[in-house]
């Protein structure tokens, strides 16, 4: 009997590859593989895992209290507080430019997926709830890794605007949250979220005016630009000025929240909620 039971047993356990995603991306040191290792353990005492130096990506099950998502905390051991657990995959992608478009590729549909047998050896899909966007406040305070990291930002958010048009039928895509997890706040040197925000928005704002004058300057003309290479365009049309708002137009909702994986900071908490509310 006992085979038959374990069996039975298996076959009816939810199978890993049904489980919905949330993408993790940034440049490389934002702290990834840090977030990552965080929310599988709890406090971190031990030293951390090595960054995710891999091809491909990574992903772990996570379980949040579906109970009450907002007041959850990955600190609970979700099985001593006999709370019911939603279960999730978290993605992390590696940030090497070199590998960024294999990661993009996966949020370029109408209902994004990842393939599951990052995990297990299924072939089924797993889908892409919400994507992270880790960035480190304090490299981006000394100005230099302000430019690389809007850049990467720019192609995710582009690619999410250009997947609101393809539609599946007649079924809009479903809408894509997209969090930027201003990182490493428990530096003093970091800059505080509201600034993260600004100077990626007025960074962002200045690659898509170099990308349309690149178009220019390359022989597309005005009309051409108005009729077709719109779409290259990041944000609402007729606004001098990039800011996050401007993608709620296309269903992408941005969330700008600071926080910390490793020393004595404001924690990881808020974003943990964050993906609770959004698996
Ligand atoms: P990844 O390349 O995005 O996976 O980045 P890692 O997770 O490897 O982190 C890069 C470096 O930043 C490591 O040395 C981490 O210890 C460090 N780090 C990660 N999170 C924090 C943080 O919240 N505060 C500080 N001070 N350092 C952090």
């Amino acid at each position: 009997l006992a085979p038959i039971l374990l069996h039975f047993l298996y076959s009816t356990a939810t199978p890993y590859t049904t489980l919905p995603s949330v993408l993790l991306l940034g440049p490389p040191g934002a702290g990834k593989t840090a977030l990552t290792t965080l929310f599988e353990r709890g406090p971190l005492d031990l030293p951390l895992a090595k960054t995710h130096t891999s091809q491909v990506p990574s992903a772990i099950e996570l379980s949040i209290n579906s109970d009450d998502p907002s007041s959850a905390s990955y600190k609970t051991n979700l099985d001593e507080a006999g709370a019911t657990a939603k279960k999730f995959l978290l993605v992390d992608t590696p940030g090497h430019p070199k590998l960024r478009a294999s990661s993009l590729a996966h949020l370029n549909s109408a209902e994004p997926t990842i393939k599951s047998s990052l995990v297990s050896d299924g072939g089924a899909k797993s889908k892409i709830k919400a994507v992270v966007f880790m960035v480190d406040a304090a490299a981006l305070a000394d100005g230099d890794a302000l430019p690389s990291t809007a850049e990467y930002l720019y192609d995710v958010l582009l690619t999410l605007q250009k997947r609101f048009h393809s539609r599946n039928g007649s079924r809009a895509p479903a809408s894509m949250p997209v969090l930027v997890a201003a990182n490493k706040l428990d530096l003093f040197t970091a800059l505080p979220a509201a600034l993260v925000k600004s100077n990626l928005e007025a960074e962002l704002g200045r690659i898509r005016a170099a990308r349309s004058k690149g178009l220019l300057d390359s022989g597309v003309g005005q009309d051409d630009l108005a009729a077709g290479e719109e779409g290259d365009w990041l944000g609402g049309d007729g606004s001098e000025k990039f800011s996050f708002a401007q993608m709620m137009e296309f269903d992408v909702d941005v969330d700008v929240i600071g926080g910390s994986v490793t020393g004595d900071g404001p924690g990881a908490e808020k974003w943990w909620k964050w993906i609770g509310e959004r698996v």
